[in-house]
């Protein structure tokens, strides 16, 4: 409906919404915890050349090589900036009783701008901990939906950055980003690819940077957008600029795995229950 709005208005949604700018801010971002530290380097070289000034990590289970990978990752984007945007995600696995300790012992070693989900997305109290036991900023929020999800964590100081899922639709965006700035506290959307939230994006007052996950759009989608100067520049495409080539999909099927119940997105049993932190 917020496309067929701009369409019928002949502007690009971004307009539509208000949004001064077509350029939203982004990160460089993947899911590269199998990439090897050659590998992870090599992938963000190729953000670094498009002129990205931060990026994410994920880790969680070994801290030294976090903190090995979180340095090689700033090393990269130096070319582009003298301090880089360092974020650290470990999609929520560890416990309370861990994630302050761990968290100030990489952050001793790298300075980072966030840590993404250190404990379980509804522990408020383990949030708030951590948001008071370390420098950097706390940042979650990609795994609540409701409003009423968001609202415990922001009551009580317990984020600094709130996350939203990318894919949730602009509407939801607009009204999490609401109460965010209610609260003094930036947006900051998720797993970004080609989709419609960066309209939104561009139009609220408090977004801080959009985690963008890859450098090419889905296939069978025909998108008015580029990833230049660090960020996503919007096009002039009225509504969403986004065309769904059916034929081309239909032709791909194949999923690749991820609507299985086993992965990728599974979390493991023991997660927040390990006494010490170790890869396997
Ligand atoms: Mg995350």
């Amino acid at each position: 409906l917020w496309d067929l709005k701009a369409k019928i208005a002949q502007e690009p949604l971004w307009r539509t919404l208000g949004a001064a700018d077509r350029f939203v801010p982004g990160y460089a971002s993947g899911l590269d915890y199998a990439l090897t530290d050659d590998e992870l380097v090599a992938f963000h070289e190729r953000w670094a050349r498009r002129g990205f000034t931060g990026a994410k990590v994920k880790g969680g289970l070994d801290v030294d090589r976090d903190v090995r990978r979180l340095a090689a990752v700033r090393d990269v984007f130096r070319v582009n900036s003298d301090r880089p945007a360092l974020m650290y995600d470990v999609n929520e696995s560890w416990g309370r009783h861990q994630a302050v300790r761990l968290a100030r012992q990489v952050e001793e070693r790298v300075e980072l701008t966030w840590i993404e989900e250190p404990v379980r997305r509804w522990d408020v109290a383990g949030h708030r901990a951590v948001a008071t036991g370390i420098r950097a900023a706390v940042a979650t929020g990609e795994n609540l939906t409701g409003l009423e999800h968001f609202r415990p964590l922001l009551a009580a100081d317990a984020v600094g950055v709130v996350q939203t899922g990318a894919v949730w639709g602009i509407t939801h965006f607009l009204r999490v980003s609401t109460l965010a700035l209610g609260h003094g506290v930036p947006v900051s959307p998720v797993g970004y690819n080609a989709n419609p939230v960066a309209h939104a994006a561009a139009a609220v007052p408090n977004h801080l940077v959009t985690e963008v996950q890859d450098l090419s759009f889905p296939v069978g989608l025909r998108v008015d957008q580029e990833i230049a100067d660090g960020g996503i520049v919007l096009g002039d495409a009225p509504g969403l600029g986004i065309e769904v080539d059916e034929e081309r999909i239909v032709a791909r099927a194949a999923s690749g795995g991820w609507s299985l119940p086993s992965g990728p997105h599974v979390r493991p049993a023991d997660a927040g229950l390990r006494l010490a932190p170790q890869a396997r």
